[in-house]
């Protein structure tokens, strides 16, 4: 009776979305700079995680700085994006993609997703640009995000971009470990940017790294996120600049982590498989399909359920997984959608066609982190087939029987 109790009470232990995953060894960098003092920003663990980081996606440069939120900012920046310059960005992302935009007092416009990447939408984008050259107010930039770790139509986007002379950002925040062609996700825009937020692949608790070829832009990008100091003995200032950089602490952290990266990645998509494994024979589930030529990270398990057949909403079945202890989330809410954008302008896929929308309407996130352990995982499964069973038993052999179990 006793271990039953216990038992039951381990059993709703909780499980998290994306905790973050220590690889052990982070410890000692930290030691390391206590005991050489190197507390204060930056610092050779600094110098070496930009190195490393450049080195494992195959940029000229790159620049750790306090998070995603200000690499993108100073991406924006360093593009000289100011009030009243518009800039694009996918519409279907986390808030932090476009705040940076109204940081500089730019205008955003949001671009749907497509169905094969749910990233930006080429046919959504080439609209908006024809539209924008016809007004006369082209973009300062376009900000490509890559969600949940899947790589955005580059070719296409780029094309579309380069006719046009409009530079791209890649939001890459979720998507480090990712390669689309062979390269490295976020290579591709003239700044991409990486998160190493708790709740990404890899995590210094909270940091970020902006990277590019542009080796000028890079020192510019150092020099704007340490108080754009002028070269003089005194303190001589003559643009504003941030306190963005990176300690040499957490850059420690990094260092670490990005010795484990590749096998988070591997983790990350095993559990995808699993989740696909025991899942996708049930019908009414389709998960974020892995745009052809790329190998994604898989940084969250996604997928769209058809409510109608399943019988039961995604509220319903988030509820159940709360109630069972387990973080599953609704996708990303689009940011057009948002009051804080109420207003903004937004181009959707097909004329009558809202893909983000559509996937917000019933996205579902389940638990991914690499920490996961497969007795966890099984608990969700469980947890997800028991939701569809409760609702209607025969129901349920149907929609096991459509693709066969
Ligand atoms: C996490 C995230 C960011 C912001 O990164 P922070 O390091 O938390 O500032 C930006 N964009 C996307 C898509 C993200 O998921």
């Amino acid at each position: 009776m006793l271990r039953r109790e216990g038992s039951d009470v381990m059993e709703k232990s909780r499980i998290g979305l994306s905790r973050p995953h220590m690889s052990g060894k982070e410890q000692q960098y930290i030691n390391d700079a206590f005991e050489t003092n190197w507390i204060a920003p930056l610092g050779p663990n600094v110098d070496a995680f930009e190195k490393e980081i450049a080195k494992k996606v195959g940029t000229k440069d790159a620049v750790a700085v306090s998070s995603g939120t200000a690499a993108i900012h100073l991406a924006l920046s360093l593009l000289n994006i100011t009030k009243g310059d518009t800039v694009f960005c996918s519409t279907f992302t986390f808030v932090a993609s476009a705040n940076p935009i109204v940081y500089q007092g730019a205008d955003p416009v949001f671009i749907d997703s497509e169905p094969d990447s749910w990233n930006m939408s080429p046919q959504a984008l080439k609209r908006a640009l024809q539209e924008s050259v016809l007004e006369g107010n082209l973009p300062k930039a376009v900000i490509v995000v890559n969600l949940y770790g899947q790589s955005s139509k580059m070719d296409e986007l780029l094309q579309l971009c380069n006719h046009y002379d409009v530079p791209i950002i890649e939001d890459a925040a979720e998507s480090l470990g990712t390669t689309y062609k062979g390269k490295a996700s976020g290579t591709f825009g003239k700044f991409g940017i990486y998160s190493f937020n708790g709740n990404k692949i890899i995590t210094t608790s909270g940091g970020g790294m902006l990277v590019s070829n542009d080796e000028k832009a890079m020192q510019r990008a150092r020099f704007l996120a340490s108080q754009a100091r002028d070269p003089a003995p005194h303190y001589e200032h003559s643009v504003t600049g941030y306190n963005y950089r990176l300690s040499n602490i957490l850059a420690g952290v990094g260092r670490t982590q990005l010795q484990v990266l590749d096998e988070r990645v591997s983790a990350r998509r095993r559990i995808y498989d699993i989740y696909y494994n025991r899942l996708a024979n049930l019908s009414v589930i389709e998960f974020m399909p892995e745009l052809e030529g790329t190998k994604m990270n898989r940084w969250l398990t996604t997928f769209i359920l058809n409510e109608e057949e399943a019988g039961i909403t995604v509220t319903e079945l988030l509820a159940e997984l709360y109630s069972e202890n387990i973080e599953a989330r609704p996708v990303w809410k689009p940011l057009h959608m948002q009051p804080l954008f109420k207003g903004a302008r937004y181009y959707s896929h097909g004329l009558n066609d809202h893909v983000a929308e559509r996937l917000f309407a019933t996205g579902i996130c389940l638990p991914s982190g690499s920490g996961l352990t497969s007795e966890e995982q099984l608990r969700v499964i469980r947890c997800i087939r028991d939701a569809f069973f409760k609702v209607d038993r025969n129901k349920y052999y149907l929609i096991l029987g459509k693709h066969g179990v």
